[in-house]
């Protein structure tokens, strides 16, 4: 089976299993128990993944708090920034390409009265800023747009919008799964207050993750969504997943060390492969910002067959058609629907990610096992 799906999930690196194995055995401590050694081995573990984290965000340690995943780390900042809200900052902008674990609290904000922009993108899926200055008022409590899209691969103008939230006195979220550990992400020259992180996205395990706090907890108006232990400074109480953020840590050490060749190695892949496909499909688009987007993503619609048939056709090839969120769903991709596809287009349109353990055989076996599938169910149709 050759892998093409890593905006779903990632392979865990070896390197990665391999830290995280002595802390489901022998250091077994909870590192909120640091009286004695076992639980300091453990909190000392925490502490240097933190650091780890930190490290390839450009943040502080101090502003880094562990949370399981990015789904909630999403649900924190919009949730947690809601809870500490006072006077009358009621409305929410974000965009219309976000993942659900973003729009999802944002409609559940709706429902407690507050007021949600969801700001356009363009045949790109790029963010249209003149919307986000129109949209960004002295009411805006946050603004929240990712870093880049899970499905079509496209760099939103962070700096931008996180610039046009403070202009405003708004605060600036913005949701980097599937950008941190794949281009760089700097939350300092970004200028953003909350970044969110998935381990599961940059070859760590699944299950954990972190929030950004710019300044550490107490210096946001953000309060808890669970209430009840003091770990993470009270804003996530409970004990710690030591195994999953010693992961975390290392996969984060990882991507600081490898990303910059392994981001021009994996987007000179992708070409090559879009490139073979080009050549024999005739009328094949291409879905997200050319030059613009993450060094793995392919998103192509091809002409005159579906999506599922072509991925029942290649089935040593392991692809997707939308967000493995949604996959199940009957409904098109909304990112697809947002960037101006229609529903007939979108169920045409096959999602593909390309990451650390993608050879180039891999790239030219699934760009030859493509298009024969194509061929044959064109002939078909
Ligand atoms: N945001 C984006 C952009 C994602 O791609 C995903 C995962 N598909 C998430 C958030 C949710 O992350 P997690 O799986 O860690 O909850």
């Amino acid at each position: 089976m050759i892998y093409l799906d890593y905006h779903a999930t990632t392979p865990c690196d070896s390197r990665v299993i391999e830290a995280m194995l002595p802390y489901f055995g022998e250091v077994f401590g909870n590192p909120s128990s640091s009286i004695h050694q076992a639980g300091q081995m453990a909190a000392d573990a925490v502490e240097q993944a933190r650091e780890q984290v930190a490290s390839l965000v450009n943040a502080q340690s101090g502003e880094i708090i562990f949370t399981g995943g990015a789904t909630e780390s999403n649900n924190l900042a919009l949730l947690g920034l809601a809870r500490g809200a006072t006077g009358n900052r009621k409305r929410i902008v974000t965009t219309a390409i976000e993942h659900k674990s973003v729009l999802g609290p944002c409609k559940e904000l709706h429902k407690q009265g507050f007021e949600v922009i969801i700001l356009p993108v363009d045949r790109v899926g790029q963010v249209d800023v003149e919307a986000a200055e129109e949209a960004i008022t002295e009411n805006t409590l946050v603004v929240s747009v990712q870093a880049a899209s899970n499905e079509i691969g496209t760099i939103q103008p962070i700096t931008e919008i996180a610039h046009l939230a403070h202009e405003r006195g708004a605060l600036a979220h913005c949701d980097a799964a599937q950008a941190v550990g794949k281009m760089r992400v700097d939350v300092e020259a970004w200028g953003i207050d909350f970044l969110s992180i998935s381990a599961h996205k940059l070859y760590g395990p699944k299950g954990v993750g972190a929030l950004y706090v710019r300044g550490g907890p107490y210096s946001l108006p953000i309060k808890p969504l669970l209430f009840g232990g003091g770990q993470e400074h009270e804003l996530r109480p409970g004990t710690l997943n030591v195994p999953g953020i010693v992961g975390l840590g290392v996969a984060c050490r990882l991507c600081s060390q490898l990303l910059p060749e392994e981001s021009k190695r994996v987007a000179s892949l992708r070409d090559q492969f879009e490139g073979a496909l080009f050549t024999a499909v005739s009328g094949l688009v291409r879905n997200g910002a050319p030059e613009n987007r993450l060094p793995g993503n392919s998103n192509l619609t091809f002409p005159g067959v579906d999506a599922e048939a072509l991925i029942v056709n290649t089935p040593d090839l392991a692809l997707s058609t939308g967000s493995a969120c949604t996959s199940g769903s009957p409904d098109p991709s909304h990112v697809l629907l947002a960037i101006g596809l229609s529903r007939e287009a979108a169920y045409r349109t096959v999602r593909l990610g390309l990451g650390r353990f993608t050879t180039e055989d891999d790239v030219k076996y699934a760009a030859t096992a493509i298009i024969e599938a194509f061929n044959r169910l064109v002939h078909l149709g």
